[in-house]
């Protein structure tokens, strides 16, 4: 037994832990979770607790439903809200088969597979998310409106305003579960938050934010409200975006950063963005996964009125440019380590694994490939005519699952990443979403064409 897990096991004893949940995630990224007795997790870190594959969205077939879940003891936690005595922890676990091998249907392997290609090449991924999401006073069942939690904007601090006292506890639970919070406020929308973590090497982000979901969601409840995490609750409201920060670093010095180079981006950086950019199309079916996704991702530049609430709708990058599917933010003098590459197409609703690993696959292959980088775009590219943005080679993201699905069917570097299982998986499940949605006759058609039709 390692010392982790021998820390685990005192802990447990220590602090009378009677319950200890082992959690994973399936292919959308819904957290599972199975609970065992202490006793039971000593076998748990030799071998494993087997478990219904076929159960789970993506794992298994019927014929081969036996898999295991074997825990990360270096993600233990005890959960605070169910802290005193008997309490409750968890633990992240690597999803196996019954012959010990890593299950290729898990999303924490894949990203771990390309993270292994990642340090061959000599590189640390390092990622820091701002993630938004609403706080509703109730989440309606049947497909009628919510109704926001608030009626605050954009850094709003009033004191009748539910989001102060939700992101303090909130903040208060991730930080005792080991989880650090950079900034927090409220955003554009009425009822919307955004809290982001300090940054961390990607798969500590991705489980990060599994938790911090679970976390939200949990407060919310304390507080009698709701929080959803759906890219697009409202059609006069901006989405909830899951902007990320990202950078590679070698040993200690980061690779993205040249003294001296434009925005003191390094020719590693720039043709990590290119990669960004030239698989944007193919990756966004997963960054962007639902049909929802993609009414967020069009619309326009305003923060609170319009649509699109800043929220990215062409390929383009930028420096200090909202508009942009990748920003170089500001370089602060003298922090050679600070110098990142924001994405923000990605959504709150993905995958955090998987979104992590197409984003990461398709800078690397930038890099790889020697990709140049397209100028950057200084104007606001939503302000340009559809003529003006061909002019300057400035192509649309998908507008709809649809599109994504085909572009993710075409591409070589999905397939790769993903491995052929969840690949497979992932094309179907998103191209049965899609074909329902399409089926559906909506109630905007009854109010445009019935009327006059
Ligand atoms: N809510 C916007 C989005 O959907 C982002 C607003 C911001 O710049 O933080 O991406
Ligand atoms: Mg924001
Ligand atoms: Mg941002």
């Amino acid at each position: 037994m390692d010392k982790q897990q021998e820390f685990v096991l005192r802990t447990l004893e220590e602090r009378d832990i009677r319950f200890v949940r082992l959690w994973f995630t399936d292919v959308l990224g819904f957290l599972k979770s199975v609970a065992v007795a202490p006793a039971e997790l000593e076998g748990a870190f030799d071998e494993g607790i087997g478990f219904d594959g076929s159960a789970i969205e993506g794992f298994a077939r019927v014929y081969e439903s036996d898999m295991i879940a074997k825990p990360d003891p270096g993600t233990f936690q005890i959960l605070p809200w169910r802290a005193e005595a008997p309490g409750t922890a968890r633990m992240f676990c690597d999803i196996l088969m019954p012959d010990g091998s890593p299950s290729f249907a898990d999303p924490r392997y894949v990203l771990k597979r390309i993270l292994a290609k990642t340090s061959d090449l000599g590189f640390t991924f390092y990622t820091h998310p701002e993630i938004e999401f609403f706080l509703l006073k109730q989440k309606p069942m049947d497909g009628t409106r919510p109704v926001p939690a608030d009626s605050s904007g954009y850094f709003d601090h009033t004191p009748q305003n539910i989001g102060m006292d939700f992101r303090r506890q909130a903040i208060t639970m991730l930080e005792s579960m080991g989880i650090s919070v950079e900034f927090s406020h409220h955003e554009g929308a009425p009822g919307q938050q955004e809290i982001d973590l300090r940054y961390a090497d990607a798969l500590s982000t991705a489980d990060n934010i599994m938790t911090f979901r679970l976390v939200m969601k949990q407060v919310a409840l304390e507080q009698g409200v709701q929080a959803t995490f759906m890219p697009k609750p409202f059609s006069e409201h901006p989405g909830s975006g899951m902007h990320t920060h990202l950078s590679l670093f070698e040993g200690d010095r980061n690779a993205f950063y040249e003294s001296g180079a434009e925005f003191q981006l390094s020719k590693v950086g720039r043709s990590f963005i290119a990669g960004l950019l030239r698989h944007a199309g193919e990756i966004s079916a997963v960054t962007n996964q639902w049909v929802n996704s993609y009414k967020r991702i069009w619309g326009g530049s305003q923060r609170t009125a319009g649509a699109g609430g800043e929220a990215p709708s062409y390929i383009c990058w930028g420096h200090n440019n909202r508009s942009a599917l990748v920003r170089v933010p500001l370089y602060k003098p003298g922090k050679t380590g600070s110098t990142r590459v924001e994405v923000r197409s990605l959504d709150s609703g993905a995958n955090p694994y998987l979104a992590y690993a197409v984003l990461l696959a398709a800078g690397l292959k930038g890099i790889e490939g020697g990709y140049e980088l397209p100028a950057g775009a200084d104007d606001d590219v939503w302000a340009l005519s559809d003529a003006e943005r061909r002019s300057l080679g400035i192509e649309p993201l998908p507008q709809n699952l649809g599109e994504a699905i085909t572009l993710m069917e075409r591409s070589e570097l999905l397939a790769e990443t993903l491995g052929e299982h969840v690949f497979d998986f992932f094309l179907r499940n998103k191209k049965q979403e899609w074909e329902e949605y399409r089926s559906e006759v909506t109630p905007f058609e009854l109010r445009k064409s019935l009327p006059v039709l």
